[in-house]
């Protein structure tokens, strides 16, 4: 009797991550076509209209950046142009970067103090 134990056969992980691409693909394919019955075929900053030779370049954007949130009411979606919907990822990263650095009141104290808040940062990594 052949054991069941042995190497991963990675014929099996392909087809796992095949159908993991899949099941991404057609969940998004799902929420874009409800988008798209649910919303007028508007990008919601630049105000471009789309039609079926176009609309392609409209997204599903979510608001809140999670893509598994997918209210049947659509509340989480947003239809945005690509272009539209790459600014609006950028400046949330930027944001985020600045939220990241900032840890609390650093901002703050750089906005007001730029010198003292330099004269802390040359001393801790004088420090070092
Ligand atoms: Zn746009
Ligand atoms: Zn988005």
């Amino acid at each position: 009797m052949p054991t069941k134990r042995g190497p991963p056969d990675p014929a099996r992980l392909d087809r796992i991550v095949a159908d993991a691409r899949r099941a991404r693909e057609l969940r998004e394919s799902t929420y874009r076509e409800q988008a798209l019955k649910l919303y007028p075929w508007i990008c919601g900053r630049c105000t471009r209209e789309f039609d079926r030779a176009n609309v392609q370049q409209l997204t599903v954007h979510h608001k809140d950046h999670d893509h598994d949130n997918n209210p049947p009411d659509g509340s989480n979606w947003e239809l945005l142009c690509v272009y539209c919907h790459d600014n609006e990822h950028s400046r949330e990263l930027e944001a985020a970067a600045r939220r990241g650095s900032a840890d609390g009141d650093t901002t703050q104290s750089a906005k007001h103090r730029p010198f003292a808040d330099l004269a802390k940062l040359l001393k801790e990594g004088g420090n070092r």
